[in-house]
């Protein structure tokens, strides 16, 4: 997304610098039209009359408009004025609010009630009345749905709707299809179609963009289905780039996934051909490709069709593939989280974490996902539903804190995946890093960490106390600075004082030990002391301790171990 800030005052400017992307001061007018068609999205630091008068003769349709959100001089405030959904304002409103410590004003209707907007379902496209079958739903008048294509919608939608009866819909009353078919447009109709068609492709070297996209037109066509319901296009590995297929994949705004030769040969299909197995080493590309990328259970709707220099054919997967993404959010708030952290939660239907680390990213978050606060201490129940729901097809985001691979659930979430054998633990679980706590907290208090570091946690319920005591004792041997995680709670009193016995026996009483607790949140709190003095009250369950190695000092209040530049 290109953001474009715009302010007018000294405080607006001021608010403007805390935002990640360009700004421009002054002249709000007419940057603002000259900038129109080439941003995706402004931040008007200005009352909204001011904005609705400037951009209110720029603004064509939906669709394509920039989204536009206004901030007030007091920055108490986020209005999402105009581009509220296809534009992305209640999100930018959102993301603009938690970066500023304001309050997002959005009023989509969807969205202030929970309901997930028709034309924004993951995955699907939505086409026919939104804006009238949107009002019934509001207004809790009956809404029919004939899931044909018995797609997982998200659930406060599934809620809301009444479900076909044996008589069929009544077509008059607002209703909503879901299916991979195309349907005649009517009033008070909506289609949804999912994404569940896997259009596979051959090619030969050169073959015109035209005569395949003739020819998969027809094999959609004639089989009733509807193009926007394509989710990739399939083909053999050594034809990815064929520009006929980069073409097609361009025009339909979809990816292309290939699979090599000997995967494709092992696929049984209806029309394998000697002629093709000669040419590139499996006997099907377009029927095998399909099935292939489909997945489990994918049906083979339309057989090979070929023309003089290309073959298609078009499978349907059975449900979505789900996806899930272990996150790490940072030490807290958004402007310490990644883009990257901040996407994957907000393209989640399903959000799983610990509560109050899902308070941190609540800004992130869809209106229309599921979210279950899990309980502390519930980490392989919270780790075995995010897989169970993204092998059922979700798209799943299992909130950690700091980074999502240190002291956190990547690694349990890559272990219990293996009881899914539905899930391809490459393809459809990722790993989404983020700023861990150590960083965090060095940054607090100076440059600590600049040379030769440790990480090791003090929580003994996971790993026995021997085996901690080790490592501190080699890292105390080694003089490395040494951060601890996990460094004290109720249940685990004594571990700190013993840690830093061992410690200390290898480096001077007076070496610097910094205390950083709730880094990068509201309640931020530093400390800094010596190994010989600290005080374990001022350590919880959300501090960060950074033991310094023997050359760590304190300069000018500020904790720092040398590199070696000065020298
Ligand atoms: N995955 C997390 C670590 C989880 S273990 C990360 O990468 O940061 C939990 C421990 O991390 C806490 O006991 C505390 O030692 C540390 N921690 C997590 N968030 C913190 C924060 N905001 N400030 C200071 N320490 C924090």
């Amino acid at each position: 997304m290109k953001i474009l800030s715009i302010t007018l005052t000294a405080r607006g400017a001021e608010l403007a610098r805390r935002l990640p992307w360009e700004h421009e001061h002054g002249a709000l007018a007419s940057t603002i039209r000259s900038r129109w068609a080439d941003v995706d999205g402004f931040v008007v630091f200005a009352a909204t009359g001011v904005a609705v008068r400037v951009v209110g003769p720029l603004l064509g349709d939906k669709d394509h408009d920039p989204a536009v959100v206004c901030v007030d001089e007091g920055g108490r405030w986020v209005v999402a004025l105009c581009g509220g959904h296809s534009g992305g304002a209640n999100d930018l409103a959102n993301h603009v609010a938690a970066l500023l410590g304001a309050e997002a004003v959005v009023t989509t209707a969807t969205d202030s009630t929970g309901l997930p907007a028709l034309d924004t379902i993951h995955g699907c496209h939505a086409v026919g009345d939104i804006a009238g079958v949107t009002t019934a739903l509001l207004d809790g008048s009956p809404v029919w749905i004939d899931n044909r294509a018995n797609w997982p919608l998200p659930a406060p939608l599934e809620a809301r709707l009444g479900s076909v009866g044996a008589d069929g819909p009544d077509i008059d009353a607002p209703g909503i299809v879901v299916t991979d078919e195309s349907v005649a447009p009517h009033t008070s109709l909506v289609v949804i179609h999912p994404p569940s068609l896997i259009v596979g492709v051959g090619a030969s070297t050169g073959a015109p963009a035209a005569d395949l996209r003739q020819l998969v037109d027809g094999a959609l066509g004639d089989a009733g289905l509807s193009a926007l319901s394509v989710a990739s296009i399939a083909t053999l590995d050594r034809k990815r780039a064929e520009p006929a297929i980069v073409a097609l994949a361009d025009a339909w705004q979809v990816p292309i996934v290939d699979a090599p030769a000997e995967v494709l040969a092992s696929v049984a299909v209806p029309t394998p051909s000697d002629v093709v197995r000669n040419a590139v080493g499996t006997p099907s590309v377009a029927e095998a490709a399909a099935l292939t990328v489909g997945g489990p259970g994918a049906e083979l709707l339309v057989p090979k069709r070929a023309s003089a220099t290309a073959t298609v054919a078009v499978a349907r997967r059975p449900v979505p593939r789900g996806h899930l993404s272990i996150v790490g959010i940072g030490p807290g708030g958004p402007q310490h989280r990644t883009p990257a952290a901040t996407a994957a939660i907000r393209h989640a239907d399903f959000v799983i974490g610990y509560g109050p680390y899902l308070d941190l990213a609540a800004d992130a978050i869809a209106a229309s996902a599921m979210v279950t606060r899990s309980p502390i201490g519930e980490e392989t129940t919270r780790t075995k539903q995010a897989l169970t729901e993204a092998a059922g097809g979700h798209r799943v985001a299992l909130v950690c804190s700091g980074d999502a691979g240190v002291f956190a659930l990547a690694t349990l979430a890559l272990e219990l995946a293996t009881e899914h054998p539905s899930l391809d633990p490459i393809g459809q679980i990722e790993i989404v890093p983020g700023v861990t706590a150590a960083l965090a907290a060095a940054s607090v208090l100076g440059a600590p960490l600049a040379h030769d570091h440790a990480a090791i946690s003090l929580s003994d319920l996971l790993t026995p106390w021997p085996i901690i005591e080790r490592r501190l004792r080699a890292a105390a041997e080694s003089d490395l600075v040494v951060s601890l995680y996990n460094p004290r709670s109720a249940g685990r009193p004594w571990q700190l004082a013993a840690a830093l016995a061992i410690l200390g026996a290898h480096r001077p009483g007076l070496t610097p030990v910094g205390l950083v607790t709730n880094a990068g949140r509201a309640d931020e709190r530093a400390v800094v002391t010596t190994i010989g003095a600290l005080d374990p009250e001022d350590v919880g369950m959300s501090t960060c301790v950074i033991v310094g190695a023997s050359s760590t000092r304190v300069v000018g209040g500020r904790m720092v171990t040398p590199r070696g530049y000065e020298r």
